[in-house]
């Protein structure tokens, strides 16, 4: 699973360029699902593109609420189903960070998407924390939302070290590994069907450092924001993915 966040990016002229550079760098391969979560008001114009350019990647949102109704300048699952969007994100650190999102507010929005769509819950400690040594604790923190639910099989989870995201630092690819596996076995004991999510890796992956992730045995895709900005970095990042490079 390989998805672009494009944060609050992007033009009608970016994806008519974007499109066009992504198919022309893209080698097919069809088992691996690639979206992109644009801001919510171009889901209808990245969906139109990407259909033009007979592209297969999904269309997603990068956050959702918990209801329809009364909730200025939300979106609803029933919203994001009617535009037929796939995936939602949820939990994203600039959300945490900036938005002041909550566990609680975080679990309520799984709850109600339920397995509506592929959700994709981020987690990921900042670089206080990851100096104090105390990146476990952290994510066990933010993965207690999921002690005795039913998590659906289309729910992944994407790790992301606040202090990766934009700025060209990472963990090594064996610290990931060992997060990740972390991860999943957190989430198999806690879960009440003892799911073993996919982990995505988001943080400052791109074309040159992708590969060195890839091989990792607990990495199941990326989370990628700035380097999915370019038609060209995505689709050379799929197509690493797909061990499908030239
Ligand atoms: C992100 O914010 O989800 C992200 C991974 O950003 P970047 O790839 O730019 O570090």
């Amino acid at each position: 699973m390989i998805i672009a966040n494009w944060k609050c990016n992007g033009s009608k002229k970016m994806i008519q360029n974007w499109s066009k550079i992504y198919k022309d760098t893209y080698i097919p391969f069809d088992e691996t699902f690639v979206g992109i979560a644009p801001p919510y008001l171009y889901v209808e114009h990245l969906a139109n593109s990407i259909n033009a350019n007979g592209l297969d990647i999904k269309i997603g949102v990068q956050d959702i609420d918990v209801s329809s109704g009364a909730r200025t300048s939300a979106i609803s699952v029933e919203m994001i189903k009617d535009m037929e969007c796939q995936f939602t994100i949820i939990g994203h650190s600039e959300r945490r960070n900036i938005f002041y999102e909550s566990n609680k507010s975080i679990s309520a929005k799984l709850d109600s998407v339920g397995s509506e769509v592929a959700t994709i819950l981020c987690v990921g400690e900042s670089a206080e924390e990851n100096n104090n040594k105390n990146t476990k604790n952290v994510l066990e923190d933010q993965l207690s939302i999921i002690k005795g639910k039913i998590m659906p099989t289309n729910f992944s989870i994407a790790y992301e070290p606040v202090w990766a995201i934009g700025t060209g630092n990472t963990p090594t690819s064996d610290e990931i590994n060992d997060i990740h596996k972390f991860i999943k076995d957190v989430v198999q004991s806690s879960s009440e069907n003892s799911i073993v999510p996919n982990v995505l890796y988001g943080g400052s992956v791109n074309d040159a450092n992708a590969k060195s992730f890839f091989k990792q045995e607990n990495v199941d895709g990326a989370l990628i924001g700035g380097a999915s900005l370019q038609g060209k970095s995505f689709a050379n990042i799929v197509n690493i993915f797909n061990g499908k490079t030239i």
